[in-house]
């Protein structure tokens, strides 16, 4: 596992769960991942020693986020080692242009953009697109990071600033009725399975909770589904992927696209009968793959950082709710809006999950450790 955050955790818990060894690769000691994995190497993810040693020791490698350096990923792939997704995957993900000209090579809808590297690409950008817009870094963003909202042309001189010297897209501000995804796994034989479509409330960029099924028409939920396959064949992703969408009206628009597995789907641990991380291990070890099934309507809220303390308030009261699920990620500092845990809470109707999700988030608080 090149990664060792919290998606990298949840997936060595499920591959440890089937019989499986992990060994993860993160610069940071007692990672998350690397608290339940097999084994650590700290290293940084441009160590050429240390990714041809994790290469020499696995059978199969894999990532938990995109912005491992591709440079790595292609060296094991040229050492002769097996990486699920592979390495023109991660090319194509990696680089919201490349990313946004790959999806309307597929016939998928995207908002309107341009690439921008200077001053005057910037004029001409907004002069085709118009306000609001958003600009973007072209790799490495994360969470909302490298963002700048704009209104104005002062404020897109001004975001243009803050973000010189390295490559920026200029988008359209779409006004979307929805954000949805969907999380879908495929296979190296090509087969394929979707989770069901999950609606995503964003906050200041980062995802604050997930509503399962999707409050969308059949139709938007049939022509996601098929979006999300149509760019996983053409990628030839194998493991799980995630398809972000934008809708508006009966129109749907692909964000972007996340070649792993998916925060908006972390409810499958616990509200379908296989979830994203045990797809993926399947898919990337070769065993077969089955269509999830929702067991509830269910509602994930994430558990994010606020900067007033590292000791999670409410837990006990928190786990009085029977349907709901507490996933902590073993994360000892609470910084501002850092993602330290979830929960899911199923429920009989979609209603009832919205009310108590909303019960359980006001419950908990960060306070300083007692
Ligand atoms: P990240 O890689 O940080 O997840 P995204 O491009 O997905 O970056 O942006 C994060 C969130 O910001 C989106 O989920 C959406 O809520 C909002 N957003 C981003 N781009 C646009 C856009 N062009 N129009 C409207 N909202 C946007
Ligand atoms: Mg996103």
């Amino acid at each position: 596992m090149l990664g060792g955050g919290q998606l990298g955790r949840m997936l060595t818990l499920e591959a440890k769960r089937m019989g499986f060894r992990v060994i993860t690769l993160d610069p940071v000691v007692d990672s998350p991942c690397g608290q339940v994995a097999d084994e650590q190497i700290i290293a940084e993810y441009d160590d050429p020693q240390a990714v041809a040693d994790l290469g020499a020791r696995s059978d199969v490698v894999t990532y938990e986020f995109e912005n491992i350096p591709l440079a790595s990923v292609q060296a094991l792939e040229e050492e002769g080692r097996i990486v699920r997704p592979a390495s023109r995957v991660l090319a194509v993900t990696q680089d919201r242009l490349a990313e946004k000209r790959f999806v309307r090579g597929c016939g998928v809808m995207t908002v309107e953009f341009a690439g921008v590297a200077c001053a005057e690409e910037l004029e001409a950008a907004f002069t085709r697109i118009g306000f609001p817009g958003v600009l973007k870094t072209v790799r490495g963003g994360y969470d909302g990071k490298g963002q700048w909202f704009v209104r104005d042309v002062d404020e897109a001189r001004k975001a243009l600033s803050q973000g010189s010297g390295v490559p920026l897209i200029y988008e359209q501000f779409l006004h979307f009725d929805r954000e949805v995804s969907v999380v879908a796994t495929r296979g190296a034989d090509g087969a394929s399975i979707a989770f069901p479509v999950s609606e995503n409330l964003h906050d200041r960029g980062v995802l604050a909770t997930s509503i399962i099924p999707a409050r969308v028409s059949p139709l938007i939920i049939e022509r996601v589904r098929a979006a999300a396959r149509v760019i996983g064949e053409r990628l030839g992703v194998v493991g799980t992927y995630c398809i972000e969408f934008f809708v508006r009206g009966e129109e749907i628009f692909v964000n972007e696209i996340a070649p792993r597995v998916h925060n908006s789907g972390h409810f499958s641990l616990d509200a379908t009968q296989i979830s994203q991380f045990e797809a993926h291990i399947r898919a990337i070890c070769d065993l077969p793959l089955v269509e999830p099934e929702l067991l509830r309507p269910s509602v994930m809220v994430n558990i994010l950082g606020t900067g007033e303390g590292d000791h999670l308030d409410g837990i006990p009261r928190l786990l009085t709710d029977p349907g709901l699920k507490l996933h902590l990620y073993g994360k000892t500092h609470a910084a501002v809006r850092r993602k330290m845990g979830h929960f899911t809470v199923l429920a009989p109707t979609l209603d009832e999950a919205l009310v108590r999700a909303e019960v359980g988030r006001k419950i908990l608080h960060w306070t300083a450790a007692t």
